[in-house]
């Protein structure tokens, strides 16, 4: 066998989304040699973008936000970012509010009796054991607001109510405590810059990765299955074009949902994620709106969100079209419809001005928390524990609701976790310090 560490050592890397191709990027950086295996016929994963009417279109918006500096700045290193002004809105009962949501306004802005209602629950408030999202919603803010704005946001979000979700949802994304404390704080919620590519789409990250890559990317090559002894992988199974290959490798990092890769190991996991579907509109006017996103709180429509890309991009650029994209989450055979519908209702578009449309699904678009997942994501991470030279590094791989910025803050962490004394390469297109682990103590 190849001694592991050594120059020699075959890596496979499963999945080129952001994922893989940190993985592939860091551990180029340090000499090593890398094979990624992609089931589609592109790189960047969730973090792409492609031209579409000559504006680069991005799954849903995709912004960068981190109080991590160092992480910013080798990403910076990577591809030259703006800073933006955050500007994005919610969409409720026919008004438009702050976002993130403001109660204040929101007892200002509607009608006496929403307004008693948030009051009085809110002055109400109960205290029940916090055993799931609801408990938690309901015990900091109410029934109110609870009523008005969780219950239908949570359901079309994941479709089940708030009682079905885990407590850690809640935990990890609700950071305002209640009513009185609406003050915008750094978090991943409740920022108010971020940063975004300068030029092209947030996919600029993913491509300049792919672009320092020691190795082999390999495109159309869906990984079926892993050879394994008891404790090691030792070849990996995949198909391409149409034909069955094996690699055999000294270590495997996967990036594929955990689920998939539990299947290949003769095991079920009992997690969810959440498809969604993305509605592109070609729009023939240069702006259909000044924000950067909007959500939809109505529970009667059925978007989630929607981006205007070209907010994301120079606003002094004169152009006569725009590209929408609608995040669709909700159940729906007719999604176009319901979103023309729900466009024309706000007064955003309308469906005459509308020339293109495009339908994108994404199957593994969220990790659901359901309650009790936690159970069920500690005996995955066990069983594939047992494999030593398995890593999971990612959003669907490790099952946690994480951004680009994590997927790369896990690969290093791994990284560094397994090559604590490597070094960088002195590759004429050698990466900057930043990325190397001793720059980052404690990371
Ligand atoms: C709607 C939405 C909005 C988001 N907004 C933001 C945001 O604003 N900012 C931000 O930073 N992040 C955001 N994210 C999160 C971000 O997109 C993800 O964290 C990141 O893209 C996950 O990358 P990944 O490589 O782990 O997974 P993926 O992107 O899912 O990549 C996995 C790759 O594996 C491939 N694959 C799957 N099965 C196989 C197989 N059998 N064989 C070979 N290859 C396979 C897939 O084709 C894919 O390319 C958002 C995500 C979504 C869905």
């Amino acid at each position: 066998m190849v001694k592991e560490g050594s120059r020699e050592e075959r890596i496979a890397i499963l999945g080129a989304g952001i994922s893989g191709l940190s993985l592939g990027w860091l551990l180029s950086r340090i000499g090593k040699q890398v094979t990624l295996f992609e089931s589609t016929d592109r790189i960047g994963g969730l973090a792409r973008t492609f031209d579409w009417h000559g504006v680069p279109c991005d799954i849903a918006p995709h912004r960068l936000y981190t109080q991590d500096q160092a992480l910013v700045a080798m990403i910076e290193s990577l591809v030259p970012l703006r800073e933006h002004r955050r500007n994005s809105r919610i969409l409720m009962k026919d008004k438009v509010i702050a976002d993130p949501i403001n109660p204040i306004e929101l007892i200002l802005k509607f009608d006496p009796k929403t307004a008693a209602s948030l009051i009085m629950g809110f002055l109400a408030r109960p205290k029940l054991p916090e055993d799931s999202f609801e408990a938690l919603a309901l015990n900091r803010y109410g029934r109110g607001l609870y009523d008005f704005f969780f219950e239908p946001y949570t359901k079309k979000m994941f479709g089940v109510p708030p009682s079905e979700i885990s407590v850690t949802w809640g935990r990890e994304k609700l950071r305002s405590s209640g009513l009185l404390d609406t003050i915008r704080r750094s978090s991943k919620t409740f920022f108010s810059t971020f940063h975004y590519p300068a030029d092209g789409g947030y996919g600029q990250i993913a491509d300049a990765m792919h672009a320092h890559i020691r190795g082999e990317v390999m495109l159309e090559s869906k990984v079926t299955g892993l050879e394994r002894t008891e404790n090691r992988v030792t070849a990996i199974q995949y198909r391409r074009h149409g034909e069955a290959h094996r690699f055999e490798c000294d270590r495997v990092f996967t990036t594929l949902p955990a689920t998939l890769l539990g299947r290949m190991l003769g095991e079920d996991f009992n997690l969810r994620y959440r498809g969604i579907e993305l509605v592109y509109l070609h729009v023939k006017k240069p702006r259909v709106m000044p924000y950067q996103w909007v959500y939809f709180g109505d529970g009667d429509v059925v978007i989630n969100r929607m981006a205007e890309f070209r907010n994301f991009h120079d606003p002094e650029a004169q152009v006569d079209n725009t590209v929408l994209c609608a995040e669709v989450t909700a159940e729906t055979d007719r999604p176009v419809e319901d979103v023309l519908s729900a466009l024309e209702r706000y007064g955003l578009v309308d469906r005459a001005e509308v020339d293109d449309v495009m339908v994108l699904p994404e199957g593994f678009g969220y990790p659901v928390y359901d309650r009790g997942f936690e159970a069920v994501k500690a005996r995955a991470e066990a069983v594939l524990g047992r494999y030593e030279n398995l890593h999971s590094v990612g959003r669907n791989a490790e099952f946690r609701h994480i951004e680009v910025d994590e997927d790369l803050e896990s690969a290093l962490a791994t990284v560094r976790r397994l090559y604590p004394d490597a070094t960088p390469n002195a590759a004429p297109d050698a990466m900057p310090e930043a990325i190397m682990p001793e720059a980052r103590p404690g990371a």
